[in-house]
């Protein structure tokens, strides 16, 4: 549709020149900060992200997995089996879910997205987690990032849970939203927020890197609180706890007891990638 403005005098023309020329500077300082390479074999990629061969290479995880810990198993049990894990030492979080396996192109991919600024893979990995944790985000009331110290956080400039938790708010909203349209339901909008005060790291503990698995429990004991302003957040709430690896579950455990510590009802977590140490038979 024409609407006045456009046709009006000199002064859109100019701005339109303006214009062109901010986006030709802004095309171009993009061009120079984010050279298209694969994030995983730094192959060159016409899109953003990872090329078609490193794409094929990842390991995504599909059911049959344990109800609870969301380890694969080698065949399917049927409904509800638990693995080992899940019965012989059940975290403190409900469930959790994860889109990919920690392999070598996924530590790759999530190295490149964390400490080599590749936040424009953020879009795709929290796609993929939305889709992974689907049954666990259509019961969930609030997503919770797990927060960085503030000291790594300033060092990092960003906190790439965060930025998945952003992602994945988004694509259960869209979703809904096409739902919504489908079945032309009168129930006013329900997004998903991320509560991103719900906790705060209050220890700076060292890389989880290389401790073994109580080590690790150890480095994080205490290490979360959920502080005054962020208990309205989290109190009598379902919450979803998002991170972009779990490797032993100590981290998200220490997150999810304190958040159950400050009256959450259920808390479960969603990955990008976890640690699957070779095949699982059910119980
Ligand atoms: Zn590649």
């Amino acid at each position: 549709m024409e609407t006045g403005l456009a046709t009006a005098g000199p002064r859109p023309t100019r701005l339109r020149r303006i214009a062109g020329a901010l986006r030709a500077t802004f095309g171009l300082v993009v061009d120079v900060a984010l050279p298209q390479l694969c994030a995983s074999c730094r192959e060159p990629v016409g899109d953003a992200g990872l090329c078609a061969a490193c794409w094929a290479r990842l390991s995504f995880i599909a059911p049959p997995y344990c109800e609870r810990l969301g380890i694969p198993f080698t065949y399917d049990p049927g409904p509800g089996i638990l693995s080992m894990e899940a019965i012989a030492d059940p975290p403190a979080y409900h469930r959790a879910r994860a889109a990919v396996r920690y392999d070598e192109v996924a530590r790759t991919l999530v190295h490149a997205f964390k400490y080599g600024d590749r936040l424009e893979l953020a879009p795709t990995m929290g796609r993929w987690m939305a889709n992974a944790g689907r049954t666990l985000l259509s019961e969930a009331d609030a997503l919770v990032p797990v927060p960085l110290h503030w000291r790594r956080q300033w060092a990092r400039r960003f906190n790439q849970s965060a930025l998945l938790a952003q992602v994945i708010s988004k694509e259960v909203i869209s979703k809904e939203v096409i739902s919504k349209e489908a079945n032309t339901a009168g129930n006013e909008s329900s997004t998903l927020p991320v509560a991103y005060n719900a906790l705060r790291r209050v220890k700076a503990t060292p890389q989880q890197v290389g401790l073994s698995q109580s080590a690790r429990a150890q480095n994080v004991q205490g290490a979360f609180r959920v502080p005054p302003d962020g208990k309205a957040a989290v109190a009598g709430r379902r919450l979803v706890l998002i991170d972009d690896v779990l490797t032993s579950g100590a981290t998200m455990d220490a997150c999810a007891r304190a958040l159950l510590r400050a009256g959450a009802a259920q808390v479960d977590a969603l990955v990008f990638a976890r640690v699957v140490a070779g095949a699982r038979n059910p119980i």
